[in-house]
């Protein structure tokens, strides 16, 4: 529905095949300081809910499961 949301690079992809968000977990989001996640109501899957990112990686590196992938630019180090 979220046509504008659907562009092939977002920031952060979170594979929902391998999260665990339909089971009560809520890690990425708890962790995300610009508070960009959020589990869909719907896919009961992480996904992104703003598109903007401080590219800081703990929602990459805590996810339990390693479904988010952060999608650094090039220009950001
Ligand atoms: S941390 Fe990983 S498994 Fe947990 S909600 Fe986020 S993407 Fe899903
Ligand atoms: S990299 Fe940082 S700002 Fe971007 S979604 Fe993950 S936790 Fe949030």
């Amino acid at each position: 529905m979220s046509i504008a949301m659907t562009r092939t690079q977002a920031p952060v992809v979170v594979d929902e095949s391998k999260c665990i968000a339909d089971k009560g977990c809520t890690v990425c989001v708890d962790v995300c300081p610009l508070d960009v996640l959020v589990i869909d109501m719907i896919s009961n899957k992480a996904k992104m809910k703003f598109d903007e990112c401080w590219y800081c990686m703990p929602c990459e590196k805590d996810c339990p499961t390693g479904a988010v992938h952060v999608n650094i630019p090039y220009l950001v180090r």
